[in-house]
């Protein structure tokens, strides 16, 4: 099925099956809707996915990088160090966790953050790197990890667009240290809202069992059910970041359709790649040369403001104009107000994340998305720079 031309195309959207809908429904029906059954299996289900002993779902990624970085008990003025290439919430949870952002500029490629500039902003201070596996492309994961255990440092994945992207013939998640993947509707595969924690470290994977539901020994949440104790104590003051079996009833069928739509999302990505090649409007992103798989989360070209005669922003509201949806993934996050203020960050300051800043646009991409869906795109973006 395509999108009509008076029907509104937008970037993303969630591909959901009959028997996961069908499970929405048997789990409402079932009484237990909260945290129970389908999260437990949609937990065993990403061990075994990932390769990871353990994984925790939670409500969002968010919660994931938060409670993560929450257990390296960070101490005022410890350093953490990302990429300004992210959504504001990869420096939102250094910061709520008690850390100081520091940032790396990115490689113009792959829009990653650039190994060979991390290591000069190790400092004594320095406790954790959190790279960025942007459009689930890897970040080149084996000298990084050499640099995190030359200098003691631990490694939170932000891996929210990774999740079946392959390193090395490795999948993410299957080895390192920490991975937090996001099930946000736009993301590869979707619970509504979610995410999950993999690790490999049993202590982590204890302190965020306990944090994200109250700080409740034992398996608190299964008290109402008949074999739950009924008392529990609290252990640590914690929060509330559980999934629901209700998100975890869409989850455990998105699961074994990611391979498919990783599929269709890489056929997508194959076929804006031959077709722009020659546009001089657009720079296509370029694969680094390791040997990866990217899950193809997102399709990100940089719009060349000159050949196109207009900037991205103009780029967008054409789209619009002509009923297609796009996006901007993401404006370089040093430069908003807060992370200014707070930090003293400056135009100027990462250069490569602020040229893909002002003109990286995210087109049409998602498993549903028909070829003639995408020739439609095509078409509207010849029109736009024809008329320009
Ligand atoms: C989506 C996203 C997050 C946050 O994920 P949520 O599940 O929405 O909390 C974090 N980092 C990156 C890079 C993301 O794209």
């Amino acid at each position: 099925m395509s999108y009509s031309q008076d029907e509104f195309m937008p970037f993303s959207r969630p591909t959901l099956s009959e028997e996961a809908i069908a499970e929405v429904v048997s789990c409402l029906r079932s009484g237990w809707i909260t945290t129970g059954p389908r999260v437990k299996r949609f937990e065993d289900d990403l061990k075994t996915y990932t390769g990871a002993p353990f994984a925790l779902a939670l409500s969002s990624a968010t919660a994931g990088l938060h409670l993560a970085l929450a257990a390296l008990r960070l101490n005022p003025g410890d350093e953490v160090i990302t990429s300004p290439m992210t959504f504001a919430a990869t420096l939102n949870t250094i910061v709520i966790a008690g850390g100081r952002p520091v940032l790396v500029d990115v490689e113009a490629a792959s829009y990653n953050i650039d190994i060979s500039r991390v290591e000069s902003a190790i400092t004594p201070r320095t406790r954790a790197i959190v790279p960025v596996h942007f459009a689930g492309v890897p970040v080149d994961l084996d000298p990084l990890y050499a640099l995190a255990a030359k200098h003691g440092l631990r490694v939170i994945e932000d891996a929210a667009h990774a999740i079946g992207t392959e390193y090395k013939g490795r999948r993410i998640g299957s080895f390192g240290d920490t991975q937090v993947f996001s099930f946000h509707p736009n993301k590869n595969i979707t619970t509504g809202e979610g995410g999950a924690v993999a690790t490999r470290d049993e202590k982590l994977a204890a302190d965020i069992a306990l944090t994200r539901f109250h700080g409740m020994d034992r398996e608190a949440w299964n008290r109402f059910g008949k074999t739950g104790a009924a008392h529990y104590e609290i252990i640590a003051p914690g929060f509330k970041y559980n999934m629901m079996d209700i998100q975890a009833a869409l989850g455990i069928h998105q699961l074994p359709a990611l391979a498919g739509f990783i599929r269709r999302r890489t056929d997508l990505a194959q076929r804006y790649l031959t077709t722009l090649a020659d546009w001089p409007q657009w720079q296509l992103p370029k694969a680094p040369a390791y040997a990866h798989l990217p899950a193809w989360h997102l399709f990100a070209p940089l719009l060349n403001p000159a050949a196109a005669k207009m900037d991205r922003d103009r780029f967008m509201a054409e789209m619009k104009a002509r009923n297609i949806g796009t996006a901007v993934h993401y404006r370089a996050a040093h430069l908003y107000p807060y992370y200014r203020d707070r930090y003293g960050y400056q135009p100027g300051d990462f250069p490569y994340a602020e040229t893909i800043s002002e003109r990286i646009v995210s087109l049409p991409l998602f498993p549903t998305m028909s070829d003639a869906d995408q020739d439609r795109v095509i078409g509207a973006m010849s029109d736009i720079f024809a008329r320009s």
